[in-house]
C-alpha cells in the first residue's frame, strides 16, 4: 500500500466496500477528449467508494503554449512529487517548436522503469477477431532511443543515441517475471533485434537469459521482434507477458490495445520505485474532443490499475465488474459499437451512467474481477558487479567530409596516424568502404573511420588526443569520437558491416 494516506469517515456507496483509509493522488485533466473521460473516470470512482484526496493540476497543452517548454509548472511538479501517485488524462504535445514530450519526460524524471499494459479481449461483447488474447506487455520506460539524446552531426546526418543500461535491463526484465510469478501467470516472452544490435539489444537478451533461470516455474522464450510483433498480430493468445525495450515496447502494446477491439479499451501503470502514474494507452484523440463520444474504458481501466496499487481492491473489483457487465449489456460507445454485438451505442456521460447504475453488479458472462492477493512489486536493490578489465584498443573518429571516392579521405587520414593507431577502417552508414570498398555502395558526408592499435600494443589517451591535434592541423572536420574497449578480453563495439 501507498504510504501517503490518511483516514477518512466516509461511507460506503453503491455495494462496494469501502476501506477507511483515504491516498492523496494527484490527478490532471488532460487534453482533446482527456477532461470528457477523467469527469467520467472520476465520477465512477466516486460513486464506487474509491477513498481518494485528489489534487488537481494542469499539464499538456496550456501549459506548453504559455511558455513552459516542459508543458508542466514547478508548482505542479511539487504536486506530484508529494503525492507520488499521478492520474493523468492523455494530453496533446504540440509539433515543432522544441516542445519536449511531457510523457516521456514525467517518467524519466519520476524514475517509472516499468510501462505496464495489460490487454485483454471482450469477445463476444467487443468485436474482436482474436477472442483469446490477454496479454500483458512490460515495456521499459526510460532508456533506448526515449533517451532523447539526438544531434545533426554534418549537412547529410542526423544521429539518435540508443542507450540501454545493465540495471535499466534487470530492473525491468526482474519486474516482469516477479508480475508475472505474483498474477499467476506461465510464460514470459522477450522481444529484440539482438540479430542486429548486438551490444544494445544483445545486453538486454543476456540479462533476460541470467533472469530467467531464477524463477523456474515459470516459461521463457526470446523472439526477434520483427516476427514477434508479427505473432502478436496474427496469434495473441499465444503470449502471456511480454517484455521489450521502449521503442518496440511502445509500438507493439498500441498493436495489442488495438486488435482487442479499440485502442480507446487499454490502460496503463507506469511504475517506479517511489511514484507511479496511470492512464490511458491512446492519446488526446483531438478529432472527436468535446463531442462526447469518446470511450473512457482506457482510463478506467488505468483507475483499476491504481487502486490496485493503492491497495484499494474491493473497489477496484467493484469498478471493474459494473464496466464489464456495461460491455455484456451492450452498452457501447462508438468505438466498439458493432450492430451486431451491440445493444445501444451511447456517449461518454451516458457510459459512465450505465457503470454506475451496474457498480456492486457481477458481469454475467465474463469472470468477474478478483483482485485478491495482488501485491505491490518490490525489486531488489541493484547491486553494481565487480568492475570488469577495461582495455583501449583504438577510436572511432566521424569525420563530416564532402568527397567520394573513400582512398582519398584514406590518405587524408593516414597523415595522422602515429605508432600506436593506424587507420584499419572507414564505414560509411555502417557500411564498410575502405579497405576494399565496392563502387555500388552509396556514401553520405558522415564517414566512420576506425583507427587500431597494431597487435598487442596498447592506447593511451594521450595517442588518441594526438591524432585529434593532427587532425585539426590537417584540416580534417572531426564531429565525433567513440572510444574502442575490450571489458575483460571481449569485444565492446561492433564491426563494420562487410568488414
Ligand atoms: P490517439 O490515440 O489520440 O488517436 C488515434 C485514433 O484513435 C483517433 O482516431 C482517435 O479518435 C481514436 N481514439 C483514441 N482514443 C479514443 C477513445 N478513448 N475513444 C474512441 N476513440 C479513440 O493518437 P494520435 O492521434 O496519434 O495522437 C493525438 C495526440 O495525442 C498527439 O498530440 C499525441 O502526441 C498525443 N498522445 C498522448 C499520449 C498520452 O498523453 N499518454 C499518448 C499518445 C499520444
Amino acid at each position: 500500500m501507498n504510504a501517503n494516506t490518511q483516514i477518512s469517515q466516509r461511507p460506503k456507496a453503491n455495494g462496494a466496500k469501502v476501506s477507511s483509509v483515504k491516498t492523496a493522488i494527484t490527478v490532471s485533466y488532460g487534453d482533446g477528449i482527456g477532461p470528457e473521460i477523467m469527469e467520467a473516470t472520476l465520477r465512477i470512482l466516486d460513486a464506487a467508494g474509491a477513498q481518494l484526496d485528489i489534487d488537481t493540476i494542469e499539464v499538456g497543452e496550456k501549459v506548453y503554449t504559455s511558455g513552459v517548454t516542459t508543458g508542466i509548472s514547478n508548482t505542479a511538479w511539487d504536486t506530484v512529487r508529494k503525492n507520488k501517485i499521478f492520474f493523468k488524462g492523455p494530453i496533446t504535445t504540440p509539433q515543432g517548436g522544441g516542445y519536449k514530450s511531457l510523457n516521456v519526460t514525467l517518467r524519466k524524471t519520476l524514475g517509472l522503469y516499468a510501462n505496464v499494459r495489460p490487454c485483454n479481449s471482450y469477445y463476444p461483447f467487443v468485436d474482436t477477431r482474436h477472442p483469446d488474447m490477454d496479454v500483458v506487455i512490460i515495456r521499459e520506460n526510460e532508456e533506448d532511443l526515449y533517451a532523447g539524446i539526438e544531434h545533426r552531426q554534418t549537412d547529410e546526418v542526423v544521429q539518435c543515441l540508443k542507450l540501454i543500461t545493465r540495471p535499466g535491463c534487470e530492473r525491468i526484465i526482474r519486474y516482469a517475471f516477479e508480475y508475472a510469478k505474483n498474477q499467476g501467470r506461465k510464460k514470459v516472452t522477450c522481444m529484440t533485434k539482438d540479430n542486429i544490435m548486438k551490444q544494445t539489444d544483445g545486453l538486454f537478451h543476456q540479462v533476460f537469459r541470467e533472469i530467467a533461470p531464477q524463477y523456474p516455474d515459470i516459461q521463457s522464450e526470446h523472439l526477434i521482434v520483427d516476427i514477434g510483433t508479427a505473432l502478436v498480430a496474427d496469434s495473441p493468445e499465444r503470449f502471456d507477458v511480454v517484455v521489450m525495450p521502449n521503442l518496440y515496447g511502445d509500438i507493439v502494446s498500441d498493436v495489442t490495445s488495438q486488435i482487442s477491439g479499440s485502442v480507446g479499451l487499454g490502460g496503463s501503470a507506469n511504475i517506479g520505485t517511489s511514484c507511479s502514474m496511470f492512464e490511458a494507452i491512446h492519446g488526446s484523440a483531438p478529432d472527436i474532443a468535446g463531442k462526447d463520444i469518446a470511450n473512457p474504458s482506457g482510463l478506467i481501466q488505468a483507475a483499476v490499475m491504481m487502486l490496485n496499487h493503492i491497495g484499494q481492491f474491493e473497489v477496484a473489483e467493484t469498478v471493474q465488474n459494473a464496466w464489464l457487465r456495461t460491455l455484456e449489456q451492450g452498452i457501447h460507445t462508438g468505438d466498439i459499437y458493432r450492430k451486431s454485438q451491440s445493444k445501444k451505442r451511447v456517449g461518454t456521460r451516458e457510459f459512465a451512467d450505465a457503470i454506475i447504475a451496474n457498480l456492486g453488479v457481477q458481469p454475467q458472462f465474463m469472470s468477474p474481477a478478483n483482485f485478491e492477493g495482488f501485491q505491490a512489486i518490490t525489486l531488489p536493490e541493484y547491486t553494481r558487479r565487480t568492475a570488469s578489465k577495461k582495455e583501449l584498443k583504438g577510436v572511432d573518429v566521424f569525420v563530416d567530409w564532402r568527397g567520394k571516392d573513400p582512398d582519398d579521405l584514406a590518405a587524408k587520414l593516414q597523415v595522422i596516424e602515429n605508432p600506436a593507431l593506424k587507420l584499419s577502417m572507414i564505414t560509411n552508414r555502417g557500411v564498410k568502404v575502405w579497405p576494399n570498398g565496392f563502387d555500388e555502395t552509396f556514401c553520405t558526408d558522415h564517414w566512420r573511420c576506425r583507427f587500431s592499435a597494431p597487435k598487442d600494443l596498447w592506447v593511451r589517451k594521450e595517442d588518441i588526443i594526438e591524432v585529434l591535434q593532427k587532425a585539426a592541423i590537417s584540416n580534417v572536420d572531426i564531429i565525433k569520437t567513440e572510444n574502442l574497449y575490450e571489458f575483460d578480453g571481449v569485444r565492446g563495439y561492433s564491426l563494420g558491416q562487410g568488414q
